[in-house]
């Protein structure tokens, strides 16, 4: 038999990658939060995939970090504040030549789950694919897309995007993956807290264009510094195109505010302000702008980190 993949986080993007391996035949095993979580998933008989309009169920095996059997391919697919701490508790479980796929949106959260696990290789995603739960178990493919994947380490492809392949997941193996997650972080940071701050679409930005630009050119600025001229280029344009193509749409950061979710701040606009000032770098737009951020969402007892 195929290596199994393991998938930590049944939400989901943990749930759209599990289902569309498991409908090609491959093995799946969930690892579930607790023995509770696995109580609930036994219940409802498996994991739900919507997708154009129709619901399928695959009954996926699931278990707990407390499973003794080893773990060679996992797919972290927690959000990036719980990344770290779900991988540590499976770290025992790891066998030495084990791979690890990590699909957490922003920067920092990579490199604390590799310390915990230095003997595991790890591989960065980049994903556009889009989805959502619209109930316990239950997921809505929103948006097809595509993810990137690659080990900034280490540049040769591992021998299962055969898998992806087979499972239909569009992807590619990239060179550059650092490039590419910062250039993600970088439209991030000059359009999702704004979204938060002026409580609109990606479109109301178009009323606030001066301040995008601003924002940008820090954000450009420090990219340079750290190394990522190419994810540097044109980033303002950038920018604006995506405000305008998506300009009907929330934010996912303005949806996890709206729907009183912890943000995950501290791996977006928070890591930019860290690295700033790791590189002694004055951006003072951008921090205030992280301020004025955690006021907001403590103003509105929501983490701030
Ligand atoms: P999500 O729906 O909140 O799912 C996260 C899952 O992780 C939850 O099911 C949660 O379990 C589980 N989890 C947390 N700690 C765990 C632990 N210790 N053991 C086992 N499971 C644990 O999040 P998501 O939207 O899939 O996002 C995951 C990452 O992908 C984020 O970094 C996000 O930014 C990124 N991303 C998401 C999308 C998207 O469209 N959703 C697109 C691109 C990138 P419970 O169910 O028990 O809470």
């Amino acid at each position: 038999m195929s290596t199994p993949w393991h998938v930590l986080g049944a939400g989901s993007l943990g749930t759209l990658w599990a289902t569309r391996l498991a409908r090609a035949g491959l093995p799946v095993r969930l690892i579930l939060r607790d023995a509770e979580r696995l109580r609930s998933y036994q219940a409802a008989g498996g994991l739900t995939l919507v997708e154009h309009g129709a619901a399928t169920t695959y009954a996926v095996p699931a278990q707990t970090a407390a499973d003794p059997k080893r773990i060679r391919r996992l797919l972290v697919a927690c959000k990036a504040y719980d990344a770290e701490s779900a991988v540590a508790r499976l770290a025992p479980r790891l066998s030495a030549d084990a791979e690890l796929i990590l699909l957490q949106n922003g920067l920092g959260s990579q490199d604390a789950v590799a310390t915990v696990v230095p003997q595991a290789r790890c591989i960065s995603a980049s994903s556009t694919e889009g989805a959502f739960r619209d109930g316990d178990w239950r997921v809505v493919f929103a948006g097809h897309g595509f993810t990137w994947l690659g080990d900034a380490g280490h540049p040769v492809a591992p021998i299962w995007l055969d898998d992806l392949q087979a499972a239909n997941i569009p992807h590619e193996w990239s060179t550059d993956i650092l490039t590419r997650l910062w250039r993600k972080l970088a439209l991030n940071c000059a359009i999702n807290p704004l979204t938060v701050l002026h409580d609109c679409r990606n479109g109301g930005l178009e009323q606030h264009q001066c301040e995008v630009a601003t924002l940008c050119a820090e954000l450009a600025e420090l990219l340079e510094r750290c190394g990522q001229p190419a994810a540097a280029l044109d980033l303002q344009q950038e920018v604006e195109r995506v405000i305008h193509a998506t300009a009907a749409n929330y934010s996912s950061m303005y949806q996890d505010v709206a729907n009183r979710r912890r943000t995950e701040i501290s791996y977006l606009l928070g890591h930019a302000c860290k690295v700033a000032t790791r590189h002694q770098l004055n951006l003072p737009h951008l921090t205030q702008l992280q301020q004025r951020l955690v006021e907001h969402l403590r103003s509105l007892g929501l983490p701030s980190d």
